[in-house]
């Protein structure tokens, strides 16, 4: 990452957490492993006192969109994100960058875990959606509650996962490839 890029993503996290002073928070600063860095968002996983979260921030201009998979992170208010942002300006280095890969570019079946992972199914529905197909339509294709497509979206922005994920992004791609054939 260029130096002034890690600047301007670090005037971002300290307008976001003006201090990280409290002991909750700091109970978990450092402790973060498997650190990385995707474009402007970076993620890290930590045990917390019920399990391992899984933590995010994401930069967006001069805002950040937070999220952990601990049971009140779901919108990044938790001690666990300010946690994850200190850690970052402490060492930005230790963060390790990762590169996704675009779909093009993926040329073998062990390169489609790595694809799944860092390609949001909001993403996916959103390409259906610059297709002209609604959310509603394509849980009607794979024969899936609407509901429960939400859920499992709204899951994944909170760092959870169901384990049908990777299908239902797989099962997105497959109506994307073939979307001109279906036009009547
Ligand atoms: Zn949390």
């Amino acid at each position: 990452m260029p130096e002034k890029d890690i600047e301007a993503f670090e005037v971002v996290l300290r307008q976001r957490w003006p201090s990280f002073s409290s002991e909750k928070v700091q109970r978990y600063i450092g402790k973060f492993y498997e650190r990385q860095r995707i474009e402007r968002k970076i993620v890290a996983r930590v045990e917390g006192n019920h399990g391992t979260y899984t933590v995010s921030i994401r930069v967006n201009g001069q805002t950040t969109l937070s999220a952990c998979s601990c049971y009140k992170g779901k919108h990044g208010y938790c001690h666990h994100c300010a946690a994850l942002a200190a850690t970052f300006l402490k060492d930005p280095g230790s963060f390790a960058e990762i590169v996704p890969k675009k779909l093009e570019e993926v040329q073998e079946l062990s390169e489609l875990p790595d694809y799944l992972q860092h390609t949001t199914i909001d993403e996916l529905i959103g390409q259906l959606q610059a297709k002209g197909m609604t959310q509603k339509k394509f849980a009607e294709i794979i024969g899936m509650n609407t509901r429960h497509l939400s859920a499992v979206k709204s899951s994944e922005r909170g760092n959870r996962r169901f384990n049908e994920l990777g299908a239902i992004k797989l099962a997105c791609l497959w109506v994307l490839e073939h979307f001109d054939q279906f036009q009547e």
